[in-house]
């Protein structure tokens, strides 16, 4: 397969992955979790970068699935430059997201 066979069949597996996740927290957390782990080893495996809007998803430090108002918390901050702050709340990591200038 071609490297870009192989990054389109790696990219949909982490999307399916990914809104099965969304579809499976309320209900059933951990196996959420283990959808986005998986998705995670597939994308390392694949040696692509999660997709912008997955990366904000999973915390780089402890891999949890980032559910605003449950598993993180999101907050707009105008301090200085104005930026997102999400929080995992399972290891209380805090990624702030730029919202540019406007
Ligand atoms: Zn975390």
């Amino acid at each position: 397969m071609s490297r870009r066979r192989v990054e389109e069949a790696a990219l949909q597996r982490i999307e399916r992955l990914f809104s099965l996740a969304e579809e499976a927290y309320h209900e059933r957390p951990a196996l959420a979790q283990r959808y986005v782990d998986l998705a995670r080893r597939i994308a390392m495996r694949a040696r692509l970068s999660l997709p912008r809007e997955f990366r904000r998803r999973v915390c780089r430090r402890c891999g949890a699935f980032l559910v605003p108002g449950s598993s993180s918390r999101v907050r707009v901050r105008q301090r200085r430059e104005p930026h997102v702050s999400i929080t995992c709340l399972k290891c209380g990591r805090i990624y702030r997201i730029p919202l540019g200038r406007g």
